[in-house]
């Protein structure tokens, strides 16, 4: 069995995401925390909340995956904008809180020009600020494209900033299929290599989701555009691959492809099951 979902929307709260996620034959899921493009959040709803937590444990939910806001920028070379992005990512957090022993995605963030050691340095001052002991919620760190002045487009930028953090078992990684073949991983040609990779580098032992998406393009193309499953440049053949991988096994995958609708991610899921052994 695998434990697979898509992103969903977040605008009518977690007991809506848990009955779509039952409707398109998910067991997992993703949402933005706040409003990606801006900063603006919800106030908890505890009944909300509750019918989540009930719906999810009657049907035996995989973790679940919370995505932070594209404005985070951990290493932007404004201070105000690290300021604003540390108090995002330790309200998410506290939040989590409600519901417990899930996962928090983010994106390392872009150095704009500061050189990738600084950016390196500043995410990981940040987040032995944010982190605590007594969070349940691990936090990961998604690979990325390499587009821009990103951080995290290989497989070394991520083991440095982990390597940094104190608190070792809060932090983990998010694999984006897409994102490492843009950043030039021939995941097509060689998965066994490129876990290989992703093994000596970061360790195995750090992988907790898998963002599982096609490309719009070629890889290394560094530009960070998805497709739909089967229709972009990894094809149904690595997909199939990476869902039977024996070392990705328990893991939640989360599509983030360009379905318009529900009805699409459906499909989608069902595409993906068929494909696993
Ligand atoms: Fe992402
Ligand atoms: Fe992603
Ligand atoms: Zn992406």
């Amino acid at each position: 069995m695998i434990n697979i979902g898509c992103h969903l929307s977040a605008s009518k709260g977690f007991k809506a995401m848990a009955q779509s996620c039952l409707a398109i034959g998910a067991n997992t899921f993703q949402f933005f925390t706040r409003n990606p493009r801006g900063g603006s959040v919800k106030k908890i709803d505890r009944d909300d909340i509750e019918a989540f937590l009930r719906i999810s444990k009657e049907n035996n939910f995989a973790k679940i995956v919370a995505h932070a806001p594209y404005t985070m920028n951990l290493c932007s070379a404004r201070e105000s904008t690290i300021g604003f992005s540390k108090r995002m990512m330790s309200d998410d957090l506290e939040r989590m809180e409600y519901i417990p022993g899930n996962l928090y995605n983010f994106h390392p963030g872009s150095h704009v020009g500061q050189g990738t050691d600084a950016g390196i340095e500043k995410i990981a001052d940040a987040l032995n600020e944010i982190l605590r002991p007594d969070m349940n919620t691990t936090v990961l760190l998604e690979t990325m494209s390499g587009k821009g002045s990103e951080i995290g487009g290989n497989f070394e930028e991520i083991a440095c900033i982990i390597d940094k953090v104190k608190l070792q078992d809060k932090v983990g990684v998010c694999l984006d299929s897409c994102h490492v073949s843009d950043a030039g991983y021939d995941i097509t040609g060689d998965l066994d290599g490129v876990v290989k990779q992703f093994d000596s580098a970061i360790g195995l032992d750090k992988l907790k989701a898998i963002h599982l998406n096609d490309s719009k393009n070629p890889v290394g193309s560094r530009k960070d555009r998805h497709e739909k499953i089967g229709e972009g440049f990894l094809g149904a053949d690595t997909v199939k691959k990476i869902v039977n991988r024996s070392e990705f096994q328990g893991l939640p995958f989360i599509l983030e492809t360009p379905q318009e609708n529900l009805e699409g991610y459906k499909n989608e899921i069902k595409l993906v099951k068929s494909l696993v052994k």
